[in-house]
């Protein structure tokens, strides 16, 4: 087996990935960096995001009101230690990227220019049209690439956190041109995986978003947190879950119900006009307006599809030259993926599993509880965005805890010199064992991958969808622990070295298998409704019991639910209002 080494390890070629490489290659060029990544980095799902990225620059605007929204919009669940950190940081970090070219949008005069999104009280998204993320992550890549010394291991695929010790020194990982597994050591790792969306049937998340960072930590030890906070996003297209980013409500998109409605104000979500209004209607947070639409469902009250009920997005009163000029994307996929055009006619819209707000425990720094491991990005749960993340939060949170992981493990690696080389090599090379024994030498499995990751997928909508209750959690306990067993009995039809990516989808298929089991379990046991977790059977919020983080900790057996206390600094618990 060939062993690599260097002094910090970057797993993910993302928006946080290449976030902390560009820290590590500027502020501290003598470190030797690696970034591991299972696809080249420019296909990372980074680049699929729209809307834009959030951070404070016009002068009606002021740290404290991103603060407060983002707390409320967590419905109080978000560290506000974390928080505070956060929207200081963001737009230093927003100017950054302008420096290093990534391509905002102007005022005519020339001065950035800013869109309304969803529950933020002021215009504060920075947006690029709505390609954000393509010119984001276009724009970190071709800086890291600045840094010569920076090792580039695209198209390789970790298996496994080498931990000794107590302390995480390297992974193992599959290149996948050659099939073979390597041993990549490291003072210092950085988990930048991204999210867990593949968990559901329907999804805006890409194929490769399959909770592999989180669960290679929480087998190294480190707790899940937060894990029934699943975000479904009030607009994906009907069958594909292409998403239509929230960016065409913020330039003044409607949402309506069958008789041409603007069935919001019917929510708590404020009179239709005057028009636009802030934190209101269209501009309401992700969770209310997906839970609308269960409710209008319900009444029958939205449309037929080929790919089940919608209500519809129209954007026809913009006119052609602004959807032209600020929703390009849109028009683009509507019509390719839904066959209508919005300038002439509304879209076909439904909510669709978006995001993760939970994931891998960390401090305010990316630290997880084990030594030398480092987490940032939608893989970690620091916790930002706490029960409901706000639209436009996520993009920036890579930077800004990209960058504060790098730092952290900067220092941590300057000061763990040593690595445990020999007991190293030996684990990678058990891994290596494990992979050919379980997957490429195994005979007389009977279970099939597409089938476990279908049943995954309808346990976890029925049991974790956009309202939940006990009726529907409990028995999913059973049937996901069931599905852990019987992929112990898979087989793989391709036995090959080279690009073998059926051997892919099945280590994804167990990482993502660990996750659902922690995410069903914390929602079973949370029992109160906070965010994005609406159980019908405790309809309310309770602080008394449940204002705590759930932390998932990996047994032999069921995960343990443990519980760790939310930090309050300045916005004590309080109702969350929105529409007035
Ligand atoms: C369609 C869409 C639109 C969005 N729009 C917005 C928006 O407008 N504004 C906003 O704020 N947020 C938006 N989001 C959310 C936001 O884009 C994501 O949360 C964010 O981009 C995640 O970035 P990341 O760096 O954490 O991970 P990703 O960009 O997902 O990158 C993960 C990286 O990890 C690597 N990786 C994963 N597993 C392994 C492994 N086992 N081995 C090696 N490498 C691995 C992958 O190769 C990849 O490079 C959107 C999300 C989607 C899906």
């Amino acid at each position: 087996m060939e062993i690599h080494e260097h002094d910090v390890v970057i797993v993910g070629g993302g928006g946080a990935g290449l976030r902390a490489a560009i820290e590590l290659g500027e502020a501290h060029p003598h470190l030797r960096v690696a970034v591991v990544s299972k696809v080249y980095p420019m296909r990372s799902h980074t680049v699929a995001a729209e809307g834009g990225s959030a951070a404070v620059i016009k002068p009606n605007d002021s740290l404290d009101h991103h603060a407060y929204d983002t707390v409320s919009g967590s419905d109080w669940l978000g560290d506000q230690d974390a928080i505070e950190a956060f929207v200081k940081e963001a737009p230093g970090e927003m100017i950054r990227m302008d420096h290093w070219g990534c391509p905002w949008s102007r005022e005519p005069d020339g001065h950035v220019a800013v869109r309304p999104f969803g529950g933020m009280t002021i215009e504060r998204t920075w947006y690029a049209a709505d390609k954000s993320g393509f010119h984001m992550l276009h724009t970190l890549f071709q800086t890291a690439l600045k840094f010569q010394a920076t090792k580039w291991y695209h198209e390789w695929f970790a298996t496994k956190l080498l931990v000794d010790e107590g302390r995480c020194q390297g992974i193992t990982a599959i290149e996948l041109l050659t099939g073979q597994v390597h041993a990549i050591l490291a003072k210092a790792v950085i988990l930048c995986t991204g999210g867990m969306g593949r968990l559901y049937p329907y999804t805006t998340n890409g194929a490769i978003k399959t909770a592999d960072g989180m669960a290679l930590s929480y087998r190294a030890g480190v707790a899940l947190k937060d894990m029934e906070f699943v975000q479904y996003h009030p607009t994906g297209l009907p069958g594909s879950g292409i998403l239509i980013t929230e960016g065409a409500r913020g330039d003044g998109g409607i949402l309506v119900n069958k008789d041409g409605y603007r069935y919001l104000q019917d929510y708590g979500l404020g009179p239709p006009d005057p028009w636009p209004r802030l934190r209101a209607m269209e501009l309401g947070p992700r969770d209310r307006l997906s839970q609308a639409f269960v409710h209008e469902d319900a009444k029958g009250r939205t449309i037929q599809t080929p790919f089940g009920t919608a209500v519809h997005l129209d954007l026809r009163h913009l006119g052609e030259a602004k959807i032209n000029k600020k929703l390009p994307f849109v028009r683009e996929l509507a019509k390719n993926y839904a066959g209508i055009d919005p300038v002439h006619d509304p879209i076909p819209v439904r909510p669709v599993v978006h995001y993760a707000m939970g994931g891998i425990d960390t401090d305010i720094h990316g630290a997880t509880t084990v030594p030398g491991l480092f987490a940032a990005g939608e893989c970690a749960c620091i916790s930002l965005n706490g029960a409901n993340r706000l639209g436009s939060n996520s993009l920036t949170e890579l930077l800004v805890f990209g960058r504060r992981a790098a730092a952290a493990a900067a220092r941590f690696a300057t000061e763990h010199p040593k690595l445990a080389k020999e007991l190293l090599k030996k684990q990678a090379a058990d891994e290596e064992g494990r992979i050919a024994a379980q997957f490429i030498r195994k005979q007389g499995g009977k279970e099939r991958i597409a089938t476990l990751r279908r049943e995954m997928n309808l346990v976890m909508e029925e049991s974790t969808g956009i309202y939940r209750d006990g009726k529907t959690l409990e028995p999913a306990l059973p049937k996901i622990a069931a599905l852990k067993e019987r992929f112990r009995n898979v087989t793989l039809d391709d036995r090959t070295a080279p690009f073998n990516t059926e051997l892919i989808s099945a280590i994804e298929l167990e990482f993502m298998l660990e996750v659902a089991e922690a995410a069903i379990h914390s929602a079973f046991q949370r029992k109160e409704s906070r965010g994005s977790h609406q159980r019908t059977d405790f309809p309310k919020r309770d602080d008394q019991t449940f204002l705590k983080h759930s932390m998932a900790y990996r047994t032999d057996g069921a995960p343990r639910i443990g519980y760790k206390d939310v930090v309050i600094t300045r916005w004590p618990p309080a109702e969350r209002v929105y529409g007035k």
